[in-house]
């Protein structure tokens, strides 16, 4: 019987709550993304790993006379508040409804996390995030100084090292403390005393780097819902055949969350019925 009454919405960022941000980015700036995201595939192929790839990418096409021009991270981050008004239907009328069903119920709370392998300072940039999220984890970038020109990478979350933020959040750690020290993640803790037990996760995500927290999530007995956009024939018969996988997803959706919308209405039930479970745990000796 798990002690924790903490419940843990975990979502992907790009293509699950925003079309993909990176490639939003580099249209503002006149970069053809096709070209630029066949450019980091190559790289792949000659040994890159996929975030390292497209973040190289970035870094490369920043200074003087390059299209990203001197950019800093102050700039991704006014940009990431446009982003706001491009939210998938739902969001963010979601979160609130979301905590009202928990409110419904004594001495449960819920939390909502950002696990990508976008860029920080560009998810952060949106006032959603900073207004509904308890914490995110996704690529740095950063110049000599904080507020210098973009030229080092600072974190890159490829799609295994993102289990390791949902056992950040299972051990109850705050993103500021692995910041200043990352092997806290490894320090010993009974299960019975984690913040966050992974029953409590309901894990969203969209892509091929979210099957590791699907699985993981998923064989611990947390929840996990597949996106996929049914507009574009190739994603989703890619993103079926690769997640459709026993026990990887219980489903997957457009990426639709209002009430009546089949995520958003799975979402609330989701909610209700983990949140009655804690209760009827809590009554059982
Ligand atoms: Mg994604």
């Amino acid at each position: 019987m798990p002690n924790s009454s903490v419940i843990a919405v975990i979502f992907d960022f790009d293509d699950t709550l925003v079309p993909d941000s990176t490639s939003e980015l580099l249209r503002q700036y006149g970069i053809d993304t096709n070209a630029f995201w066949k450019k980091a595939q190559k790289l792949v192929s000659t040994g890159y790993d996929p975030t390292l790839a497209y973040l190289k990418l970035i870094l490369d096409n920043i200074g003087k006379e390059e299209p990203l021009g001197l950019l800093k991270r102050a700039d991704l981050k006014k940009f990431g508040a446009k982003l706001d008004p491009t939210f998938y239907s739902g969001i963010p009328a979601l979160f609130r409804d979301l905590k009202k069903i928990v409110g419904k119920f004594e001495d449960i709370s819920i939390e909502f996390y950002i696990i990508s392998g976008g860029i920080q300072d560009i998810v952060e940039g949106s006032k959603t995030v900073g207004r509904y999220f308890n914490g995110v984890y996704a690529c740095g970038l950063t110049g000599d100084s904080p507020n210098g020109i973009l030229k080092n990478i600072t974190r890159c979350v490829t799609f295994t090292e993102k289990t390791r933020y949902v056992y950040e959040i299972n051990k109850g750690l705050k993103p500021s403390q692995t910041k200043k020290n990352p092997h806290l993640v490894n320090q010993f803790v009974e299960t019975k005393d984690r913040r966050v037990p992974f029953e409590n996760m309901i894990y969203i995500g969209d892509g091929l780097t979210d099957i590791p927290c699907f699985s993981m999530i998923r064989h611990f007995k947390g929840l996990a819902f597949g996106v996929f956009n049914p507009e574009d024939e190739n994603s989703a018969k890619k993103t079926l055949r690769e997640f459709l996988k026993p026990n990887r997803v219980m489903s997957m959706h457009a990426p639709k969350y209002g009430p009546k919308e089949e995520l958003g209405s799975l979402l609330r039930t989701a909610v209700a019925e983990r949140c009655a479970r804690i209760e009827i745990e809590r009554q059982s000796v």
